[in-house]
């Protein structure tokens, strides 16, 4: 059969872009289509204007540090708007880069929303399009939970483009975006709620760090309300009023669900393609990302493994040299090695985390892990007089030597991280960071100097 592509891919997100890029470099006719904005979650409305923010939320703090430095700086008026539309002109910037970056590598390009007639056939933009092979790369949603009032919160989504900004934000969830977001609208002055349904936010991370990040977060003014959930919102003209399960009531200007995303898996056609998915919609597949469907492939947020970017864009390079590249003939076939991926929050201070948490690592080799931890004041604020820590831990495996996990918060530690990720990946052992020299003065060098245990898990 004489197929109008060889691969045609459903959204230009991170994974899509990258997976139609490489495979069109290795020869193949490529086909992409795109519903919303060029470059996905990450670009438009996730990663880069939030980290964009994060940078913007923190200057408070810095004109308050220079005092020790000993600049005056006079107090400024801080103008959401021109850091909104600063932010909005850069991910139009980016846009345009990556549309020339599909450009330049051959991919056709569909600005419209796809959907799959059968396992080969394609409808968008009222074309009817063929393809040998399709992979979904369509990303995930935010999710609401139901509730009288849900209509008056908002999502991440939402948060980057809000016309006014808010004296008074609550913001409901206790993972990633619930806490970057809680420091975004704390650095920026608004009064900052945050309300998690568990005894401590951050579920999944060491334990150690999610205490100390709460006391952080604290100390920077954040209201942290946890083992609470939101009953009711009502809309007092303009306000809204939230009606807390344990009885208390709070008013705020603005309410921001981050409770989770849901993989993109309705109206695209995956019932007439004959695609399955779980229950919670992700889309299912086998190591190398092949679907029940055998020319039909998943990668990124929609199958709901790791919703990372670096993840979704590993993926699609793995899945573009196993149809393309020395993987297409059966062999040689890549997939992503899900131990040991570095992750940062970009909460204020930063968590830095790769490997195996401590929870992680006794419940794998209890007794047999010697904890090395570090908490101290950063330099800087040994001037400023700013109360903020920092804090390390090493997870080392006892009869091996090797280190299992590192956790840490403080300032930049996703840079420090990301170092440390290539040592674990190479199963470093704790004998060589001890035999590695500090680079002094800095934050990391205090993990090649860490010397006595505090105590074996
Ligand atoms: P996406 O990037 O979401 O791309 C999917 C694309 O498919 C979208 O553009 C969508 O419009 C399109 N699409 C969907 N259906 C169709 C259709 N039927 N037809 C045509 N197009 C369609 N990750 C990090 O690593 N670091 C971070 O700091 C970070 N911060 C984040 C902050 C926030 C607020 C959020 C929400 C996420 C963040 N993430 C971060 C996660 C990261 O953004 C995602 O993991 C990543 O974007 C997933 O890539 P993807 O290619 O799977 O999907
Ligand atoms: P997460 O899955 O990280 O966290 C969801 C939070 O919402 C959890 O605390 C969860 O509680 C809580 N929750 C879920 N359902 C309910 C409910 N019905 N009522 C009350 N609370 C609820 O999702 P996010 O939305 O924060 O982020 C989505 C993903 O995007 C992240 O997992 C991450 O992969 C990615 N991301 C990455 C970032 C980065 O790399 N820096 C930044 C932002 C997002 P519980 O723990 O009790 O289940």
């Amino acid at each position: 059969m004489n197929y109008d592509f060889d691969l045609f891919v459903i959204g230009a997100g991170s994974g899509g872009v990258r997976a139609s890029r490489i495979s069109a470099n290795l020869g193949a006719r490529v086909g992409c289509a795109e519903s919303t904005y060029l470059g996905g979650t990450c670009v438009n409305v996730g990663c880069v204007p939030k980290k964009l923010f994060v940078y913007g939320s923190h200057f408070h703090e810095d004109f308050e540090d220079a005092a020790g430095f000993g600049w005056t700086v006079t107090p400024g008026e801080f103008d959401w708007v021109q850091l909104r539309d600063n932010k909005t002109r850069e991910i139009e910037r980016l846009n345009g880069i990556y549309r020339n970056l599909l450009d330049n590598a051959g991919v056709t390009l569909y600005e419209g929303h796809a959907e799959l007639l059968d396992a080969h056939t394609i409808r968008v933009n009222g074309e009817t399009l063929t393809s040998e092979n399709i992979l979904i790369a369509s990303g995930s949603w935010p999710v609401v939970p139901e509730f009288p009032g849900r209509e008056h919160a908002i999502t991440s989504n939402e948060a980057f483009y809000l016309e006014r900004f808010p004296d008074r934000a609550v913001v409901v969830g206790g993972g990633y975006i619930a806490v970057e977001f809680a420091g975004i609208f704390a650095g920026l002055g608004a009064e900052t709620t945050l309300i998690y349904r568990g005894p401590l936010f951050l579920r999944g991370f060491d334990p150690s760090i999610r205490t100390f990040v709460a006391d952080e977060l604290k100390k920077k003014g954040v209201d942290l309300r946890f083992e609470t959930t939101v009953d009711e919102i009502i809309d007092t003209g303009g306000r809204k009023r939230l009606t807390c399960h344990d009885g208390t009531e709070i008013d705020a200007d603005l309410v921001l669900y981050a409770t989770g995303r849901k993989p993109n898996s309705e109206g695209i056609g995956l019932e007439a393609a004959g695609v399955q998915t779980a229950d919670n919609g992700a889309v299912l597949v086998d190591e190398h990302y092949r679907t029940n469907v055998e020319n039909i492939y998943a990668i990124g947020d929609v199958i709901d493994r790791v919703q990372l970017t670096p993840v979704a864009i590993e993926e699609g390079m793995c899945l573009a040299h196993n149809l393309f590249g020395s993987g297409s003939g059966g062999e040689d076939l890549r997939c992503l090695n899900y131990e040991n991926i570095a992750t940062a929050v970009f909460c204020q201070p930063n968590i830095g985390t790769v490997g195996l948490t401590e929870d992680e690592a006794v419940e794998r080799f209890s007794g047999d892990i010697d904890v090395y931890e570090s908490s101290y004041t950063p330099m800087k604020h040994t001037l400023t007089g700013r109360d903020e820590k920092s804090y390390m831990k090493m997870l080392v495996q006892r009869s091996t030597d090797r280190v299992l996990g590192i956790h840490m918060v403080g300032p930049d530690a996703g840079e420090i991280i990301q170092g440390m990720s290539v040592a674990l990946t190479a199963e470093a052992t704790k004998t060589q960071f001890d035999a590695t020299v500090g680079i002094h003065p800095t934050a990391a060098e205090e993990l090649v100097t860490l010397r006595e245990p505090s105590r074996v898990a």
